[in-house]
Formats: C-alpha cells, sequence, structure tokens
C-alpha cells in the first residue's frame, strides 16, 4: 500500500505523505484490533495461572520471621532501590534492609533472562554509578546478564547485602503513632519494624497472560519470557537453544520482547510460529562493542554529563553536541506525544501539531520501508508493517527479527482481525478456524502496568490516624514531587507518578534516589523522628502537576490499543510532570537547597514531640 502526495491545506505546497488516507488507515487498524474488554482481556499471572509467575532462577530458602527493627527497609532491590540505599549507606545509614520478592537484586534484570535479552538504551547511560562502581559496558546495548551483574555490583560496592530479605513481598505497612515507626509485615510471617521505609517496586512486574478460552487446556510446555525455561529449551541468554531442535515453538507477542527472543527461536528451534496481533516499529540496532580507545579517553564526571545530555536531548532542551545519537534522539519531536519535555511554543498548537504528523508520517513511512527492504515474502512484509503514529507502541529496535521471517522454519501469523489468539486445545493454538499443533507456547505477553503495590493496594499502607494511603489517594494519587504523602510520615515512593519521565528510566530513579536520600538526611541532621510533607505543599504540587498536564486524550485514542492507552480504554495523561525531567531536576535542586520548608518534622530522637518544619529545626 502506498500514499500518494496530497497539498498541504495551510501552505498550500505539496505534501509527500497523504495525512488524510494515513489517518484513515491508522483508525481501519486500530478498530481491527479493539476489544471490548480492554484490559479486561488478561489474566494475572498468578492463582490457577501462578506457575507462570514462579521463580526459575533461585531455590526456596526457608528462614525463619523477622521481629526487629530497622532504620530504613527499603522495599525493591531493582535499580531504583539499590540506588537508594547506595546513597543512604554512603551517608552513614548502617541499620538498611533490602527486600524483594526475586532471590537477588536486580529487579527487571533480575525476572528476564530471555534469550537475546539486551537494554534497548545505550548502556553508557542506562547503567548507573558507573564511574563508582569503577566500570565500562562491554557493548553499546548492554545484554541483561550484564546489567543483572552491574546491579549485584552495586550491592556489593556498598555493602547492601548485609540485611536483605528476598523471596520476601510486604504485605503491610501500619504506621505507630506512639513510636513514629511502620510496622512492616511480609508474607514469610515477618513483623518488623523500620523507621523510615522505601518503595520502589517498579511498573512493570507482574507478568501477564492473555485470557485465551483453553489456555489452561494445553498439554505441552508453556512459560512466560519473565520466567526462561532453560531446562526445557537449553542454551543461555546468548542462546544455544539445543532442547528446542525437535520443537514446534508458538509465541505470543511482538512486543519489545517479541522482538529480542524471536530470532533465537527461529535460529534454535525446529519449527517457530510467531503470533501477530499488532506488529512493533522495528527500527536499526547497530549495537557495537565498546572501542577502548574511547573508554580510556574518558574523563572524570563523563558518565553524569552524558547522561544530563542524554536526557536533555530527549526532553527537547537545547545542548550544544547531542553525544548518544540514536533511534531515540532521532525521534524526541514524536515522544513528545506521550513522555514529558519541552515543547516548541512559537509554533500555535495546530501547527505544531500538523508538523508533528508529518514528521511522524515520515518516521512510520521509513520504517514500513525497512520491512520492504529486509522481509522477502509480500504477504508477510505486509502483515509485519505497522500502521500508527510512532508513540502508540513501545518503538522497537533490532538488526535480527525481521530477517528472522525470510527463514524457511519461521511462520507469522496475523491476530489482528480475530483480537488475538482464538483459542487453544490440549496440544494447539488456534486462530479462527486454524489449528497450528505445537510442542511449547512462550508468552511474550508484557506485564500488568503500574503494579506497584502501594498503588494497586497489593500493599495496603495505613498511616496517621488509621487513614489508608487509598482512601487518601481515591481521586488520584496525592504526593509532593511524586515522593511523599501528608499523613504517611517516612514513607517514600520511586515511581513516574507526579513525577519525572523519560525514556532512560534508570537516570530518572538515580534522581529520585539522590532525592530521597537527601530528605531522609537532612531529617536526621535535625534529629527527627518523622517527616513528611504539609498539606499545602501537597495540594500545591498536585495543583501544578494537574495545571501543567499536557492532554494527549485524542492522540491515544486513534491508537491500536496497547498498554500505553489502557487498550484503548483511557489516557495516562497527566501522570508525570510535564514540563519535562531538565525542569523537574531543577525545580527538586532548587528545592533541596532551600530550607525544606514545605516538610513537616515531627518530635526529635532526643527530646518531647513537636511540629515543625525542617527549615525551623535547622
Ligand atoms: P508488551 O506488552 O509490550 O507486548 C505484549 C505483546 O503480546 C504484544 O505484541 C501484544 O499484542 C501481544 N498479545 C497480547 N495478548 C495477545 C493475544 N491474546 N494474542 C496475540 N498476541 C497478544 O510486552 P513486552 O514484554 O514485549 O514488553 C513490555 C515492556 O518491557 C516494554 O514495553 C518495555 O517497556 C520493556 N522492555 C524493555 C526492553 C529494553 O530493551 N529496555 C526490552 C524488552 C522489554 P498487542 O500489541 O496487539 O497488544
Amino acid at each position: 500500500m502506498t500514499f500518494e502526495p496530497s497539498t498541504d491545506p495551510t501552505t498550500g505546497s505539496a505534501l509527500d505523505v497523504d495525512l488524510d488516507a494515513l489517518r484513515a488507515k491508522y483508525r481501519q487498524e486500530r478498530d481491527r484490533r479493539i476489544r471490548p474488554d480492554g484490559a479486561a482481556q488478561y489474566r494475572r499471572a498468578a492463582g490457577e495461572f501462578g506457575y507462570y509467575a514462579k521463580d526459575p532462577y533461585t531455590p526456596w530458602t526457608e528462614r525463619a520471621p523477622r521481629e526487629d527493627r530497622v532504620e530504613v527497609l527499603v522495599i525493591g532491590a531493582g535499580f531504583g532501590g539499590l540506588l537508594t540505599a547506595s546513597r543512604l549507606r554512603q551517608q552513614g545509614v548502617e541499620s538498611l534492609r533490602l527486600m524483594d520478592e526475586a532471590g537477588d537484586v536486580g529487579g527487571t534484570w533480575y525476572w528476564n533472562r530471555y534469550p537475546g535479552i539486551h537494554c534497548d538504551i545505550e548502556s553508557y547511560v542506562y547503567m548507573p554509578l558507573l564511574e563508582e562502581i569503577g566500570y565500562v559496558p562491554q557493548w553499546r546495548y548492554a545484554p541483561g546478564e550484564e546489567i543483572r551483574r552491574h546491579a549485584v555490583a552495586i550491592a556489593h560496592h556498598f555493602d547492601l547485602y548485609r540485611d536483605t530479605l528476598f523471596q520476601t513481598r510486604a504485605t503491610g505497612l501500619s504506621w505507630d503513632e506512639e513510636d513514629e515507626e511502620w510496622l512492616v509485615t511480609t508474607d514469610r510471617g515477618d513483623r518488623f519494624r523500620a523507621r523510615f521505609v522505601v518503595t520502589s517496586s517498579g511498573t512493570l512486574t507482574q507478568p501477564k497472560l492473555p485470557g485465551i478460552p483453553g489456555i489452561e487446556t494445553f498439554r505441552g510446555h508453556t512459560f512466560h519470557t519473565s520466567r526462561w525455561d532453560y531446562g526445557y529449551t537449553g542454551g543461555n541468554q546468548d542462546g544455544d537453544l539445543t532442547g528446542l531442535a525437535d520443537k514446534r515453538v508458538a509465541v505470543v507477542g511482538t512486543g519489545a520482547t517479541g522482538l529480542q527472543i524471536i530470532p533465537h527461536l527461529g535460529q534454535d528451534a525446529q519449527e517457530l510460529i510467531v503470533f501477530q496481533r499488532t506488529p512493533s516499529t522495528v527500527d536499526v540496532r547497530d549495537n557495537r562493542r565498546t572501542d577502548p580507545q574511547w573508554a580510556a579517553s574518558l574523563q572524570p564526571g563523563w558518565q553524569r554529563a552524558r547522561m544530563e545530555n542524554f536526557l536533555a536531548v530527549l526532553a527537547g532542551e537545547p545542548v550544544e553536541e547531542s553525544l548518544v545519537q540514536d533511534g531515540w534522539t532521532a525521534t524526541t519531536r514524536l515522544q513528545r506525544k506521550i513522555l514529558s519535555g519541552a515543547v516548541d511554543t512559537s509554533l500555535s498548537p495546530q501547527e505544531r501539531e500538523r508538523q508533528d504528523e508529518i514528521a511522524d508520517a515520515h518516521t512510520m513511512n521509513r520504517l514500513r520501508a525497512r520491512v520492504d527492504e529486509i522481509v522477502e515474502d509480500r504477504a508477510t512484509a505486509e502483515a509485519l508493517k505497522p500502521w500508527y503514529r510512532y508513540m502508540c507502541k513501545r518503538p522497537g529496535f533490532s538488526d535480527t527479527y525481521l530477517p528472522t521471517f525470510n527463514r524457511p522454519n519461521v511462520t507469522l501469523v496475523d491476530t489482528a482481525d480475530t483480537g488475538g489468539i482464538t483459542r487453544m486445545t490440549e496440544t494447539a493454538v488456534v486462530v479462527g478456524d486454524t489449528e497450528y499443533e505445537v510442542d511449547c507456547v512462550i508468552f511474550a505477553t508484557g506485564f500488568e502496568v503500574g503494579v506497584s503495590g502501594v498503588i494497586s493496594g497489593t500493599l495496603p499502607v495505613v498511616g496517621r490516624g488509621g487513614r489508608s494511603l487509598l482512601e487518601a489517594w481515591a481521586r488520584g494519587p496525592r504526593t509532593l514531587h511524586g515522593f511523599y504523602s501528608h499523613g504517611f510520615p517516612n514513607l517514600f515512593h520511586l515511581s513516574g507518578i507526579q513525577n519525572a519521565n523519560s525514556v532512560n528510566f534508570a537516570h530518572i530513579l538515580l534522581e529520585q534516589a539522590e532525592h530521597i536520600a537527601a530528605v531522609i538526611g537532612r531529617g536526621h541532621a535535625v534529629g527527627a523522628r518523622a517527616i513528611e510533607p504539609t498539606a499545602q505543599a501537597e495540594d500545591a504540587w498536585v495543583n501544578t502537576v494537574h495545571e501543567t498536564a499536557i492532554d494527549n486524550r485524542a492522540f491515544q485514542a486513534e491508537c491500536t490499543p496497547g498498554y500505553y492507552n489502557g487498550e484503548g480504554t483511557r489516557s495516562i495523561a497527566g501522570a508525570s510532570y510535564s514540563p519535562g525531567p531538565i525542569a523537574f531536576h531543577h525545580l527538586l535542586r532548587q528545592w533541596r537547597e532551600g530550607d525544606m520548608g514545605d516538610v513537616l518534622v515531627h518530635g526529635r530522637l532526643d527530646d518531647a514531640r513537636a511540629s515543625q518544619n525542617v527549615g525551623a529545626a535547622r
């Protein structure tokens, strides 16, 4: 399908894209996929599907319940938790406990160990604390195992393994007004106390499955990509899946994960059937080994400078030179549709949107042309072309994904018109009336969104006066700067909510960790028993976030369904601070340099209880 040039209605000059035709095509492709059940189409990998969430990496260890006390509990040992704990340790906090459901640190990089796993954000800006740890990544885009090992190295470097509770899920936090500390309960029978609690429980953590009729009847082998079963497939994250040499394998899902596993499955399985509902965009990857000369030339402070530079470019801020220059920095204007940052205010909103749409069409045309260039079979190439605007779906990058469909043992099955897979039987995956007999089904179907314990209520929090956090947030989150809430003293959250957001979320987490550590540090410095934002400061911040929110509902309503738009049912507008991460980090720095007067201090470790603000307490 091609789109002939039309005329620009504003300037009268010829356009090389036909926006009307493109819009109609995008709408048609969206409508093919919209399902009335929206996000309810998925099943949580729990209960009867709990098998899919079981940890295949670390044997279960029995231990006695804890009934002790720590100064700081950090829930979540991914990068957010590790970075916060590192900064607190550097400040001299000795009594520090990391807790995680996983068997070790690493968060997303602990769970996701599938073949081909890489981070598609450049490693030199993604992997935090490189200079402090004394490490330079081996690849421009690092393999998952290198990143997981880096998380372990951070934990060792800052002595964070000393008091960890792994394989442990927090089940409740309740504020003890008398002693001014949190009572923490867990699924291991622990009942311990913590003066401060920091939650960093991630946003894409709980694996989800499609609610395919008959999914539970399948008798072959099956697992979710975030719990890869190397016992069955053989091999490791580099591939060599020898166990699949005589297997017919089905993979469901072609998101960022699907893009990375499918080339390995295609190479090693006897036969691979890829069940696709919506194709991803697949841009150039161009991964390469780190140049040792470049690594040797790096000057102290290089990583922070590079991270700041990348963040600024992504946020649409002016820079002298873009240091990273990859598929992300080339599409910043398009990312602005759903990610916060600076916009060109010299243009009217209508003109800005028109130019955005043209730029979007150029990028998408290039990506569709890339499919034609690489994929030999015409029908397969057509099915692999993404027909939506660039940020409707999470952008993808790969140099090996599209060529996989030229292999004779690989078949693409397009399930767009059936809303995904129709049903499963004991031995087959069924689409429409066609049954595909397979030995193994691998679900690359992603994760529940925003299932951070505190926000979803899976971790009940009861604060001052017996008030639950969910009740306090009944009409939406209420925080100061996204970190903490009035009535919930000494409790901090790392997340994108009412905070900054960026493609390089590891950088966002580093800034969050440093801010939280600074606030706790200030509390310690004044001998505070408890700190929390004032109600006025919280109100003001909630208003700021709402007033500056960019309305992207119209954009997302036109998108094919996916987790970015609640499967076509809602917009993610207003979740984070819209002026962008650079503006937000500047605001936080200024705030820290002030007297932190927005934070209430309760009591003193050494004398009677009295409320005052941190500024006054100094
Ligand atoms: P996604 O949610 O992005 O993709 C799930 C896939 O499953 C989609 O292709 C979806 O199709 C498909 N699917 C769902 N239900 C059905 C069904 N019933 N029948 C057929 N297909 C179905 O999950 P991923 O694990 O791929 O990625 C999750 C996130 O993890 C990414 O968005 C990214 O944020 C992160 N990630 C990051 C990486 C990195 O390098 N930094 C690498 C990998 C993941 P449809 O689109 O039609 O819903």
